[in-house]
């Protein structure tokens, strides 16, 4: 039994995305070496790139993580947001990197935005691995992106199905045997 028997392809592989979060954690320790950052992980998501991008920028920052979810187990967004984890930092005057897996409606993040901004954060930019931005229902756009990918549902690297495969060092499609067809 190997996990990569149900992908139907890897669309971005182990040392393709090991090679994009070094060269993002350069340009962010850049542009951030004067500001002590709130790194802000968006769970479950998140979770893998903001470990290893963390491990790759040589500067003071903080960490903190918030769970705000839009999919409920399905593949297809609902637009709907609700906060299950919030902030543990107050963000007021802080600047903020928000940390993401993927963008897609644009619906998630530009409600967190919002809020973080509402409460009084100093700057909100955002970090994201990959981007679909054929998806995108509003006019958001990331300050940081890994790699742009087509209107697929994707799993790895933090992105699940139905909770599954986020421990994949990879992001790949699954083959649709998987959700039962
Ligand atoms: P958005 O609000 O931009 O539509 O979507 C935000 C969240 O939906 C992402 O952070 C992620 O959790 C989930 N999502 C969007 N596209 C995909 C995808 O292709 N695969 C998986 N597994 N989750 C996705
Ligand atoms: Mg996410
Ligand atoms: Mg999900």
């Amino acid at each position: 039994m190997s996990l990569i028997n149900d992908m139907e392809k890897i669309l971005i592989s182990r040392e393709e995305i090991q090679e994009k979060v070094q060269e993002l954690a350069g340009t962010l320790s850049e542009d951030y070496k004067e500001e002590f950052p709130l790194l802000v992980c968006v769970l479950k998501g998140a979770m893998p790139f903001m470990s290893d991008l963390v491990k790759e920028m040589d500067i003071h920052l903080e960490m903190d993580f918030m769970d705000v979810s839009t999919y409920h187990g399905g593949t297809s967004s609902t637009g709907e947001v609700k906060i299950e984890k919030d902030l543990n930092t107050s963000v007021e005057g802080r600047d903020i990197l928000i940390v993401e897996d993927i963008i897609d409606s644009g619906l998630t993040l530009g409600y967190l935005v919002d809020l973080l901004k509402y409460r009084k954060a100093k700057s909100v930019k955002i970090v994201t691995l990959l981007d679909k931005p054929t998806g995108r229902k509003n006019g958001l756009s990331a300050d940081y992106s890994g790699f742009v990918i087509p209107h697929e549902f994707v799993v790895g690297y933090g992105l699940d199905y139905e909770e599954k495969y986020r421990n994949l060092p990879y992001v790949g499609v699954l083959k649709p045997s998987v959700y039962g067809g």
